[in-house]
Parts: structure tokens; sequence; C-alpha cells
């Protein structure tokens, strides 16, 4: 019987596999597909702290220094750049309720963000339509390559002895003298405890333990250009609208927006939708309008798992005493996935962790 068995192999579960073997635990992952082809591997790349719901402010904070060290982590530095995140806000309301996120922050002794004026976004980011009045303000954040940095804890994970069986779906799971038994249609696993890391489709594995949850599948949407002269550092975005824009360091932008895509009936693949790639480009020039007629070059959609509080499941089973839970991250997960790995070790070897998970509890939904 192995000690751990973790189902899923995007960024939560190499990361929480990672973290186990670091503490000595004999692990296995179950990946339906392989690492990174679903969410962890298609994401925006955004490494972000700013503009987070307040429960996931400290362990934002907390994954960003690992960020800062990945490279120490996973021996690859996952293509992460540090840059500001900046969001505009362009109504006396939107502007009043940054205000107000800010000061709460502060007073919660997180000094991250900042409001700042329209003439120092512009000194940050020169050729900006200055069509807003102010803006949030996050130095420090960044992005990195979602699918290498998820192959990166995969491959530090298995050179540190976890074993990956690919390619395999777990279809049920049962208790079984004091463990599970874990099945899949290749061989039969028993494992002391469990670790669901199964994203959009988590709910089908704690169903099956006793605690369903409401997660559904959504198709969030990127979009990239063609190269092009460098005129933007930050991250951008709008406190009002839905917006990730990005300049990579090869000169393409990267551009993710609120329009979704379309989950195929199966729920395990998603399509792109082209009026709601339009909708998300339409947005990108508010800011920039000189992009009017840049190529898009490529679009593609990732099948994600949202909450409906927004905010993920990151807990201990409720009727389970060996059974765990880290889904549902609601299109904000990826930021999370190093400081996620080293919460679930803690729960699984010492049954508590250090960080503050109270409003990530699986019995909310119950
Ligand atoms: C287009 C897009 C843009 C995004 N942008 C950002 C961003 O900029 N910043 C950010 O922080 N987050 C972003 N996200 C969200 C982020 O990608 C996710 O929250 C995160 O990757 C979730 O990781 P995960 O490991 O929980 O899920 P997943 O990556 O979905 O991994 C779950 C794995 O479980 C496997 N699995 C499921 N069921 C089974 C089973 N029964 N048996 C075996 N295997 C199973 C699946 O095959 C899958 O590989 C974005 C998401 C999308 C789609």
């Amino acid at each position: 019987m192995t000690d751990v068995c973790i189902i899923g192999a995007g960024i939560q579960g190499c990361s929480t596999a990672l973290a186990l073997a670091k503490a000595g635990a004999d692990v296995v992952v179950i990946e339906r597909e392989y690492p990174g082809k679903q969410s962890s591997g298609l994401n925006a790349g955004g490494v972000r702290r700013m503009g987070r719901d307040a429960p996931e402010v400290p362990l934002a904070v907390a994954s960003h220094e690992r960020w800062l060290n990945i490279e120490q982590i996973v021996d690859d530095d996952c293509g992460f750049v540090v840059c500001a995140n900046i969001s505009v806000a362009e109504t006396e309301d939107e502007l009043a309720a940054a205000r107000q996120h800010v000061s709460d922050l502060h007073t919660r002794g997180y000094d991250h963000e900042q409001v700042i004026s329209v003439d120092d976004v512009l000194e940050l980011e020169p050729r900006i339509a200055p069509d807003f009045i102010g803006a949030i303000y996050c130095p420090g954040d960044g992005f990195a390559s979602p699918f290498r940095t998820t192959h990166a804890y995969f491959k530090k994970a298995r050179s540190l002895g976890v074993t990956f069986h690919l390619g395999e779906e777990v279809g049920s799971v049962h208790p079984k003298q004091g463990g599970w038994f874990i099945k899949t249609e290749q061989r039969d696993v028993q494992a002391k405890k469990l670790v669901n890391c199964a994203g959009a489709w988590g709910n089908h594995i704690a169903e099956q333990v006793g605690a369903p949850a409401p997660v559904r599948k959504e198709a969030p949407m990127m979009m990239i250009t063609a190269r092009t002269e460098t005129f933007m550092t930050s991250v951008l975005g709008f406190e009002g609208r839905r917006l990730s824009l990005k300049q990579r360091t090869n000169g393409s932008v990267l551009i993710g927006g609120g329009y979704r895509g379309l989950v195929n009936s199966a729920g395990l693949r998603s399509n792109i939708d082209i009026d709601g790639l339009r909708q998300n480009a339409k947005v990108v020039l508010r800011l920039y309008p000189f992009l009017e007629g840049l190529p898009i070059i490529r679009a593609w959609s990732g099948v994600e798992g949202m909450m409906p509080d927004g905010i993920p499941i990151i807990s201990r089973c409720c009727e389970n005493e060996n059974v765990y839970h880290a889904f549902g991250f609601s299109s904000h997960g990826f930021q999370l996935g190093p400081i996620v790995g080293e919460i679930m070790s803690e729960l699984v070897t010492d049954g508590t962790t250090r960080h503050p998970i109270e409003a990530f509890d699986i019995r909310r939904f119950l």
C-alpha cells in the first residue's frame, strides 16, 4: 500500500506530489491525460497577488515568495518574469471601490497594492490611452509559462521518486482496510490517503467520498498576437471589465478576457467562441487603440472548475479522515500552485497547516 494517491497532474497535483515527496512520503499520481493537458498548461500564466478575494490574499502572498525562488524549487525558471500589475478604474464608483479594497488590505497588514493616479500610470505605461481616472498598482507580480511550470513540478516530483500513471482515468474510489482502493482500467492502487486534485472534475471524486461540491465547468479563452515592438511592460486589466493583457518577452501580446468559450458535451474539451473573442479583443483597444489590425495568430480555451463563491476548495474531507481536496480554482489557481502543494502536504502528513484555509473548507457547500 502506498502512502498517498493523488488524482490529477495539473499544477495542484504536481505541486502536492513534490511537497509530499520532499516530506518523505511514498506517492502515486494518476492522471487521465498528461501533466498540464488541462487548465494548468493552457492558462494565461498570470502570477498575480493583485485583486484577490480576501481569504486568498495570505495564500497568494505566500505563494509569491515561492515564485521568487521557483528555480530553486523545481530546477527551472518556468519563464517567470517579474513585472507590475495595473488595473484601471474608469468611473468614480470603481475608483472608490478600489480605494476601499486597498485600504482594507493595508488594515490587514498587506501593502502590495496601491492606488495610483493617471499620471503615475502614464509614467509606467506611456503608450496607454488615458481614458480612465486612476488605477490599482501592484509592483512585483508577473507571469510565467504555464505548461513549462506544470512540467517542471512534474519532473521534479518524479525525480524525487513519485510514480506517475499517465493516460489512466480514475473511475471509482472505495474505502478499504483503513485506506483507499483507487480503480483505473489499467490497475488498482491501494493508498493510505487520497488527495483529489482533479480540477473541473473534482466533484466526480468528491461525491464518491460523501462530499459533493457544486463545481461547474467554464471555458476561459486566450488569444495571442503576432510579435510587435515592445509597447508595454506591466500586466494590465480593468476594475470594471474582465481583461488580462500582457506582452511577452518575444513581443507577442497575450489576451485573456471575460467572454467564455464552450465546454463540449463530454465536459473534457472546449471550443473557442469567435464572437466572444471579438468582444475580448475590443476591450484591449480601449487601452491601446493602435493595436487594431495586429493579427491574432492563435486562440484557445481551457476547461476550468468554477465554484459558486469564486474561491477554491482546499481542505480535508468532512466525511473521511484520509481524504483531502484541492480543486475548483475558479480561473485563478495557477499562481497559487506552489503554496497549495505545501498546504496539502502539511494536511496529509500533520493533519493541519500553518496557512489560513478555513474559508476554503468543502463543508461550506454541505
Ligand atoms: C484560459 C485560462 C486562463 C487562466 N489564466 C490564469 C492566470 O493567468 N493565472 C492564474 O492564476 N490562473 C489562471 N487560470 C486558472 C488556472 O489555470 C487553474 O485554476 C489551475 O491550473 C487549476 O489547476 P488544477 O491542477 O486544479 O486543475 P487542472 O489543470 O485542470 O488539472 C486537473 C487534472 O486532473 C485530471 N483528472 C481529472 N479527473 C481525473 C480522473 N478521474 N482520473 C485521472 N485524472 C483526472 C485532469 O486530466 C487534469 O489534468 C486560467 C485558466 C484558463 C483555462
